[in-house]
């Protein structure tokens, strides 16, 4: 049956795939008592539904292709293997036997017991071996209840057809993935900023995410279709819907390639502004789509995914150099803005959780995150100072100090940067004595108080993800007030505007590196407030180009004077359209 659902549209473009399903849906099933007479046959209904998830998972690891990730294959393995084990079947059988449950209420509630079970266990790994009971359960219920094993309907061997869908993706899952090509990603959870959004977005396919009960509505291998650009997505769709999908899809294609065309010429508005842009990054190797897309740098590199997935321990000095090292030869002289750590909030860090109480802070995203908790480890922020500044002698290195508010913030930190060159100079290792240091302004505190940054710092730039959400005052990963995460809001605005106009009068050079920067909806209003640099993920460099190449600053000043002006929504959405429209 095809239905619709929608959700917050975070990554452009249209994805048709198959289902696969990450942690299945909540098991909804029919429960009912057995006579004793019917024991035996409820038991052998069990047997052969067992022996028909065993034969689609045999048929789905054969049908893995070649070049198939190798845990697409351990997954099915897994899944086998729980398939045989006693703690599912004998006691799912045991169940039917001695309270008389019909097979797949003993199967569900034995997947409960199991839960309760797992959700106790300290190791993180096994914990979420939990997820694979569920999908095995799941299999099982759907073979007894008849529907068509349909092996062929699985992974084909090439995750490239697969849509992947969840629950919620933590970043540090996303950043698995990205070694892999999903066609799309759907969530039930999430913002349009959340820090799996944003992974979504650099990996340049299509991406829905607050999609309510997704995980719940759609099965594993269910045709869907993602739209990324409205949040909608369309499960076992109708030939027609499909046909018309699919035409778009080869319609945007076309457009993609003809963005191609700009890649060489250079970015400047109308009027002859060179207008600067650069790329986001998350891992060094991102640098070679930054520089594929024609980026004339890196404007923010989030080295806090470097940390991540690194189980009990951060990376070493050594390691983290060579990584900076590696980004900065990749871009080939062009400059490497090298955010130290912003770990915290929805980027929880699997070595160092529960060391400091941020996991069970009441309040994570105004706890001790980014800066704040670099500072309270000095050892472990002196070795990435360190290793960033080792970089520094292989290219052009910027260092960016996230979450700062507070005079004694910047302070405490300049001091640090120039206590880890001492131990450089002493070690006799090269670095670039004269590397800039800048601030992300993402805290309205830091916006308002701008003279302390302006007098302090070399550069800034506009984190405008978390300074929507702490003006705000939504949480930016929350579905539930996503409708309330306003880009537009005139706090914002003139935050922004605010910003811009004090460091161009005070000549510090400032970009905006949030994702504003990357939203061609947004390119001419952040022109017209006199922006003139912008950092974004390399897929949408080329379309923010294309807005630049379109634009003339001279007339976009009146209507934006005019979007500043007011701060009523219908007054400022006239004046946005009209900035739009120019
Ligand atoms: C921001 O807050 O806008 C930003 C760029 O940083 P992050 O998204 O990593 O918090
Ligand atoms: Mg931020």
């Amino acid at each position: 049956m095809s239905f619709t659902l929608h959700g917050i549209p975070v990554s452009r473009g249209i994805a048709i795939g198959r289902a696969y399903l990450i942690a299945p849906a909540a098991l909804d099933v029919d429960h009912y008592l057995i006579e004793p007479a019917q024991m035996e046959g409820e038991i052998e209904r069990f047997r052969s539904a067992q022996q028909r998830v065993h034969v689609e998972l045999d048929a789905l690891r054969a049908d893995l292709a070649a070049d198939a990730p190798s845990e697409m294959g351990a997954f099915i393995n897994v899944h086998s293997m729980i398939l045989n084990d006693a703690m599912l079947v004998q006691e799912t059988i045991d169940l039917v036997r001695t309270r008389r449950y019909n097979v797949e209420w003993a199967l569900t509630e034995q997947l409960e017991r199991l839960s309760r079970h797992f959700d106790d266990i300290e190791d993180e790994y096994l914990r979420e071996r939990k997820a694979d009971i569920e999908q095995v359960v799941e299999r099982l219920l759907k073979a007894l209840a008849g529907a068509s094993p349909s092996p062929l309907d699985g992974v084909h061997g090439s995750c490239e057809e697969m849509i992947v869908v969840a629950h919620d993706i933590a970043p540090a899952d996303m950043m698995q993935f990205k070694t892999q090509t999903f066609q799309g990603f759907v969530t039930d959870l999430g913002g349009r900023t959340s820090h799996t959004a944003i992974v979504a977005r650099s990996l340049g396919i299509p991406a829905a995410v607050g999609v309510q009960h997704a995980s719940a509505l759609i099965r594993q291998d269910d045709l869907i279709i993602v739209d990324g650009d409205h949040g909608i997505v369309i499960v076992d769709p109708a030939p027609i819907v499909l046909e018309e999908y699919s035409y778009r899809q080869s319609e945007k294609a076309l457009e993609q390639r003809k963005l191609q065309r700009l890649k060489f010429s250079p970015t400047q508005t109308l009027c002859g502004t060179r207008i600067e842009l650069c790329a986001n990054i998350e891992l060094p190797d991102d640098a070679i789509a930054a520089v594929e897309a024609g980026a004339m740098g890196v404007g923010l590199f989030r080295t806090e995914f470097l940390f991540m997935n690194t189980k009990d321990r951060l990376p070493e000095e050594e390691e983290q150099f060579a990584a900076y090292r590696r980004a900065v030869e990749l871009m080939n002289g062009l400059p490497v803005t090298i955010r130290t750590i912003d770990v915290g909030a929805d980027k929880p860090l699997e070595s160092i959780s529960g060391g400091d109480g941020y996991e069970t802070a009441a309040n994570p995203a105004l706890g001790l995150r980014a800066i704040r908790w670099s500072l309270s480890e000095p050892q472990m922020f002196l070795t990435q100072l360190r290793a960033i500044l080792r970089a520094s002698a292989f290219g052009s290195v910027k260092i960016l100090i996230p979450m700062l508010a507070h005079a004694q913030e910047i302070d405490q930190t300049l001091d640090l940067i120039r206590e880890a060159k001492r131990q450089l100079d002493d070690a006799g290792l090269a670095y670039n004595p004269n590397v800039q240091v800048g601030a992300m302004i993402e805290i309205p505190a830091a916006a308002i108080a701008l003279p302390l940054f302006l007098k302090r710092l070399d550069f800034l730039s506009i984190g405008t993800n978390d300074l929507i959400q702490y003006t705000l005052a939504i949480d930016r990963a929350d579905n539930a007030v996503a409708h309330l995460y306003d880009p537009l809001h005139p706090a914002v605005l003139h935050l922004i505007a605010f910003t811009l106009r004090e460091a161009k009068r005070a000549g510090v050079p400032v970009s905006v590196c949030g994702e504003m920067a990357g939203d061609p909806a947004l390119t001419r209003l952040l022109l017209g407030m006199g922006l003139t640099e912008f950092s974004m993920h390399p897929s949408q460099l080329l379309v923010v180009k294309q807005e630049v190449l379109r634009s003339h600053l001279k007339t976009l000043e009146k209507p934006v004077a005019d979007v500043l002006a007011s701060f009523e929504p219908e007054e400022v959405q006239a004046a946005l359209k009209r900035v739009a429209e120019i």
